[in-house]
């Protein structure tokens, strides 16, 4: 079950999805959650500042979907590291497969924001997986290894470690089809054994989230895998008393 050296982690993406009205709605049928594990919510970047106030003193904390690369400037449309952190934001998505098969993100720009982030104290979640047609073509590990490989030029574990990685098979993200647990832990494993080779004691407490089709039902069974230490939930995230039975599923997993 889990590792007792790693509080779990479980953080909902809304993506593009949500209202100060909905967003009220979801707060208030939270707010009365026990939540057994650390808990981060990254909503839309207007929607950030709100949300930070409200979560202020509670046990979740807000996050941020993306990020800019740069400092300041001329990068009209964008937003810096430093204006999330300015309006109250800890954590912020990097490298998710939708940014980086919709809007072009290579492994170099995913490192680059990743830096970023820790550089100005956010913690970012750093997302990889691999395509269906790459799992298909027995490219699962090289394609994940090269990915995290492109962090570790920027970033040491334990600059890392500040944050989470996320392994996100992009055949499972808002599909329906999830990684089975067996598939999800070798993955989990092979990442942490990367890790590790730079540093060992580091990788083991660092947190490496499971995100794809992640819901109630199947929750417990992939937190239940030894370096699994909790999800990153997309669809069911929007419904809080889904995303909460979720973080209960984490809750019995680890270290609290
Ligand atoms: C995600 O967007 O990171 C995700 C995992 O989505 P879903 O849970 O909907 O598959």
């Amino acid at each position: 079950m889990g590792s007792p050296l790693r509080r779990p982690l479980v953080a909902a993406n809304w993506k593009m999805n949500g209202s100060r009205a909905a967003n009220g709605a979801w707060v208030s049928a939270f707010s009365g959650v026990d939540t057994p594990c650390d808990v981060v919510v990254a909503a839309p970047a207007v929607y950030v500042a709100e949300l930070a106030a409200t979560f202020a003193g509670t046990r979740v904390e807000c996050g941020a979907q993306n990020l800019n690369e740069h400092q300041a400037g001329a990068y009209t449309g964008e937003i810096s590291a430093e204006m999330l952190v300015d309006v109250g934001c800890r954590w912020v998505i990097v490298g998710h497969s939708e940014r980086r098969q919709l809007y072009g993100e290579s492994n170099a720009t995913v490192a680059s924001k990743s830096e970023r982030a820790v550089s100005t104290g956010l913690r970012p979640i750093v997302c990889v997986g691999e395509t269906l047609e790459e799992r298909e073509a027995g490219r699962t590990f090289q394609v994940i290894q090269a990915q995290l490989a492109a962090i570790l030029e920027l970033l040491s574990v334990d600059e890392l470690a500040q944050g989470a990685l996320a392994y996100e098979p992009v055949w499972a993200i808002g599909t329906g089809r999830t990684a089975t647990p067996d598939q999800a832990q070798e993955v989990h494993a092979a990442l942490r054994a990367q890790l590790a080779d730079r540093d060992a004691g580091t990788a083991m407490a660092l947190r490496i989230l499971y995100g794809g089709s992640v819901k109630p039902a199947n929750a417990a069974d992939l937190f239940a895998r030894p370096d699994i230490d909790g999800g990153l939930i997309g669809g069911a995230s929007l419904i809080a008393s889904d995303f909460a039975a979720i973080c209960a599923a984490a809750g019995g997993t680890a270290a609290r």
